[in-house]
């Protein structure tokens, strides 16, 4: 199967053989994906002209509607898009539910926001006007309104439907057209949605483009009124940001790179946050293989619960299955492809330098798989006897199921030199029920994450996770993560509008801006 992309109204197949998408369970072929030879700059400006000023004319309340209608649409093949992500995402039904509910989910959180943003079209109001004399006469209004270009998405391989789904969100939720560029190697599952997209007929003519390959030459045609949403490796956002033409351009980019979040256990943690602590690191090192941006990479724990802590994780791991994640009795599936398999044997030989392993899983994988064929890894829980002198387990993201425990003094000003050692991260989580500890802890590092996932003994059974990435609150962190910023309710639509400060007659303004 060749798959096509979608520019100007039209499924389009690019030239050449493209990349392969395959399943990683069997090393089968399951599409190609090329968008070499496609009219990029055409695209854009098809958009820009096409679908800007159609989804302009409509307001925050029709465009919440369209949202809701296409988070429905895709809803009503769930059970088909989870067949895709287990096929060429090597997901298990879990894995596949979480990226697939997560974009469904985030599309009807902002089609919610724009039944409250009601029937205005274009501008949202900032703050209130501030007078500018003596007077009210002369005011200053900061208004918010759609920047007039289009919204280049680029996405990671890992979350092909989130990765969508909630970019798109606060982009057309601002009135801002989308261009799409998935990672060709898991695009089944977004082009799936593309095309759900598309036959819904929701969305207006050229508010939605959908390339499926490589970018090509498609940043050399961003224009200054665009934005280029980017999500993936540091390595490659050190690139884009170097991108001659965008500097040039001065289009707004958005990095939401890798992390090396860290989960803290406090010293006088309750039993119940301690079995949260111990439940919720095990499955953020197991969902999706750990293939998530914000799984937990570094554990910290107070030296003399070191070896509990580990034989506690051990048991838990020791019971994930891993194999087939088809089949019912497996937990975890195959990193996504060979190359990723590569790559995290490679993460794992840099962080044994200076780490030891505490424990690794040894199935054989009889029955559930056949390791010959798939890029299977089993976890490795590793251990950092001295995390105040090391750099790479604070530096080196290992995109599997990896992850390192270390021990700290058990003081919230050892915990977050430790945690600052990752240079800014996603989201980092702290397990404590000591409230002097838990305050110097959160305040100490708050400028080194986006966003802090605090669980004590009140909300130890409550919570979803430190992994979820929820549209209501802020996703993106300072540093390594990128430095960007995405979602957090109505601030998501931020990156799509121009904030613009109208100064002038104080009772005009208001009539005019409402
Ligand atoms: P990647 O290799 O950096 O690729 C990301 C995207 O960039 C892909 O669509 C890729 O397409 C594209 N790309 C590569 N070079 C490009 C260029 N020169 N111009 C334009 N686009 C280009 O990352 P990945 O392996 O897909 O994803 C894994 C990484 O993403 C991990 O490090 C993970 O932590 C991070 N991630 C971060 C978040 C977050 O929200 N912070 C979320 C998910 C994942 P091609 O494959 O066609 O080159």
């Amino acid at each position: 199967m060749e798959l096509t992309s979608y520019l100007n109204g039209q499924w389009q197949a690019g030239q050449g053989t493209g990349a392969a998408l395959i399943n990683p369970t069997t090393g089968d072929t399951l599409a190609t994906a090329s968008a070499e030879g496609l009219d990029l700059a055409g695209a854009l400006r098809y958009g820009r002209e096409t679908g800007g000023p159609a989804l302009r004319a409509m307001s925050f309340a029709a465009r919440g509607e369209m949202l809701k209608g296409i988070s429905k649409a895709i809803h009503a093949h769930r059970d088909a898009l989870i067949e895709l992500a287990t096929a060429n995402g090597g997901n298990t039904r879990g894995d596949a539910k979480f990226d697939i509910d997560g974009c469904t989910g985030t599309l009807m959180a902002y089609a919610a926001l724009g039944a409250e943003l009601g029937d205005s079209r274009g501008h949202l109001l900032e703050g209130d006007p501030i007078n500018l004399g003596r007077s009210a006469r002369v005011q200053g209004q900061h208004v918010r309104v759609p920047r007039r270009g289009v919204a280049v998405h680029i996405n990671a391989f890992n979350f092909p439907a989130w990765g969508l789904g909630e970019k798109a969100a606060c982009a057309w939720l601002a009135g801002v057209p989308v261009v799409c560029k998935p990672a060709p190697g898991t695009a089944l599952v977004a082009h799936r949605i593309a095309e759900i997209i598309v036959e819904s007929g929701l969305v207006p003519d050229g508010a939605f483009t959908f390339i499926c390959g490589d970018a090509h030459d498609l940043l050399d045609h961003v224009e200054w009124t665009d934005v280029v949403a980017f999500t993936g490796g540091s390595v490659t956002a050190a690139k884009i940001r170097a991108h001659g033409h965008l500097i040039a351009a001065g289009s707004p980019l958005n990095v939401e790179a890798d992390s090396l979040n860290a989960a803290v256990l406090g010293a006088e943690a309750e039993d119940n946050t301690y079995d949260a602590f111990i439940r919720d690191v095990h499955k953020e090192m197991t969902q999706k293989a750990g293939q998530k941006c914000t799984a937990v990479r570094r554990i910290l724990v107070p030296a003399d619960r070191l070896d509990e802590v580990i034989e506690d994780l051990g048991d838990r791991l020791s019971r994930t299955v891993v194999g087939d994640p088809a089949l019912e009795q497996v937990h975890m599936g195959p990193l996504s492809s060979p190359l990723q398999q590569q790559r995290a044997q490679e993460g794992v030989a840099a962080l044994l330098s200076e780490c030891e392993v505490a424990w690794r899983g040894e199935g054989a994988l009889e029955g559930v798989a056949d390791p010959s064929k798939g890029a299977f890894i089993q976890p490795h829980l590793l251990k950092c006897a001295d995390p105040t002198q090391a750099s790479v387990v604070h530096e080196l993201e290992v995109f599997g199921p990896v992850a390192t425990v270390m021990p700290y003094d058990g003081t919230a000003e050892g915990a977050a030199a430790l945690v600052r050692k990752g240079a800014g991260g996603l989201v980092h989580s702290i397990y404590a029920d000591d409230r002097a500890f838990l305050g110097a802890l959160i305040l100490s590092i708050s400028d080194a994450a986006g966003r802090l996932y605090v669980v004590d003994t009140k909300t130890a059974d409550k919570g979803i996770g430190s992994g979820a990435v929820l549209p209501t609150l802020n996703h993106g962190g300072p540093g390594r993560a990128g430095a960007g910023t995405e979602l957090g309710g109505v601030r998501g639509l931020d990156f799509y509008t121009q904030r613009c400060a109208v100064q002038g007659n104080g009772p005009l303004m208001a009539r005019l801006l409402g």
